[in-house]
């Protein structure tokens, strides 16, 4: 009566094609980087949805050639530089500086 259970390889092919919204945090190491710019503006947010994280970040003067990667280039670069204003809005903790 063993049941045998077959080993299922799970393939996970992602091939849907749609502009890259989504990028790894460099923070919590997800996927969870989302960029959204406003054109108006020229300003783009930048915001981690992953909830222990919680980034946010503004980037300013962004050129209307900017897609969402150059925008994440961008940040990227300033955040490795520390010269970009980073806030983190995690749910269960709470640091209060000062
Ligand atoms: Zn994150």
């Amino acid at each position: 009566m063993g049941r045998r259970s077959r080993k299922r390889y799970k393939k996970v092919v992602q091939v849907v094609r749609k502009p890259p919204t989504r990028f790894q945090c460099p923070t919590c190491g997800l996927m969870t980087l989302s960029i959204s710019i406003d054109r108006s503006e020229d300003v783009a947010i930048i915001s981690c949805s992953n909830q222990n994280c919680g980034l946010r970040a503004t980037l300013r003067g962004i050129p209307k050639i900017y897609q969402e990667v150059d925008v994440y280039a961008k940040f990227l670069d300033k955040f490795t530089e520390g010269s970009i204003e980073v806030t983190y809005s995690r749910g269960s903790e709470h640091e209060v500086e000062g």
